[in-house]
C-alpha cells in the first residue's frame, strides 16, 4: 500500500518567527514516519532554520521551487545543489503559480525533476487544468501532457519515487474544492499515464496527492479515494492547529 504523503506549502507567508514558533508547536505532535509522510514546504530564506529545528523528528522540510542547474549566474535561484547541501529533503515543481507567473515550462519542470533525484531532493511536481480547460473537457489532456512532459527520461525507480500533485488550477485558494470523484477520477488518469510512460510497478508505487481548498473538514473524504494518496495543501497548513488535523487524516 502506498503511504499518505500530506505536505503544507506556505507559499510566500509568514515571518522566520512564526515559522519557528509553527514547528516547535508540532513537531512533537507529527505522527509516525511509517504511518504517513508530513511535509512543510517553507520559503528558501527559512529552511536552513526549519530543517535544524525539525531534526530527529518526523517532519520534513521541502523547498517551494528551484533551478535546475547545479550553479551559475542566476541571480536570485536557489539551486538543488544548495537545498541539498543544508539537508532539504523535497521540493515543489511545477506550481501553477510558478507556471503562471514565472513562465515556468514542462520543460524546465522536468529539468528540474531530473535535477531533483541527481541531488537527493524528492519532486513533487504540480500538474492542473485551467476552469477554461476543464470546462472545454480537456482536463485529462492537458494533466497526462504534464505528467509526460515532468517525468520524461526518468528512470522507473525515479518514476515511483516522484510524488505527482494534481491540482486543479480554478480549485487553489478559493474554497473551491473539486468533488472527491473528479480528483480521483484524475488522479487515475494521472496513475494511467505513468502506467503507461514507466509500466504497473511504477503506476501502483507512485504517491498522486490532490491539492485545491484542502482542509480538515474535505481531507478524510479525498484521501479515502482509490488513487488519492495525500494533500498539498495551501492556506490550511498555515495553522499549526489545523496542520496537525490534515496529518491525522493521513
Ligand atoms: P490552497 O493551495 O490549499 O490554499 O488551495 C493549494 C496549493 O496551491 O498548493
Amino acid at each position: 500500500m502506498r503511504k499518505p504523503i500530506i505536505a503544507g506549502n506556505w507559499k510566500m507567508f509568514k515571518h522566520l518567527s512564526d515559522a519557528v514558533e509553527f514547528v516547535e508547536a508540532v513537531k512533537s505532535s507529527i505522527p509516525n514516519k511509517e504511518k504517513v509522510d508530513s511535509v512543510i514546504c517553507a520559503p528558501a530564506l527559512f529552511l536552513p532554520t526549519l530543517v535544524e529545528q525539525a531534526k530527529g523528528s518526523n517532519l520534513a522540510i521541502g523547498a517551494q521551487t528551484m533551478h535546475f542547474e547545479k550553479e551559475g549566474a542566476f541571480t536570485g535561484e536557489v539551486s538543488p545543489s544548495q537545498l541539498s547541501d543544508i539537508a532539504v529533503s523535497y521540493v515543489v515543481l511545477g506550481h501553477s503559480e510558478r507556471r503562471e507567473y514565472y513562465n515556468e515550462t514542462d520543460a524546465a519542470v522536468n529539468k528540474k525533476t531530473q535535477a531533483a533525484f541527481e541531488y537527493n531532493l524528492t519532486p513533487i511536481v504540480c500538474v492542473g487544468e485551467t476552469l477554461e480547460e476543464r470546462e472545454a473537457g480537456n482536463t485529462v489532456a492537458k494533466v497526462a501532457g504534464q505528467v509526460r512532459a515532468a517525468l520524461e527520461g526518468l528512470s522507473t525507480e525515479q518514476v515511483k519515487q516522484t510524488v505527482i500533485a494534481y491540482e486543479p488550477i480554478w480549485a487553489i485558494g478559493t474554497g473551491k474544492t473539486a468533488t472527491a470523484e473528479d480528483a480521483n477520477e484524475v488522479c487515475g488518469a494521472v496513475r494511467a499515464t505513468v502506467q503507461e510512460i514507466a509500466g504497473p510497478d511504477a503506476a501502483a508505487a507512485i504517491r498522486i496527492q490532490y491539492g485545491g481548498s484542502v482542509k480538515p473538514e474535505n481531507i478524510v473524504e479525498l484521501l479515502s479515494m482509490e488513487h488519492i494518496d495525500g494533500a498539498l495543501v495551501g492556506g490550511a497548513s498555515l495553522q499549526s492547529d489545523s496542520y496537525l488535523r490534515l496529518l491525522e487524516a493521513g
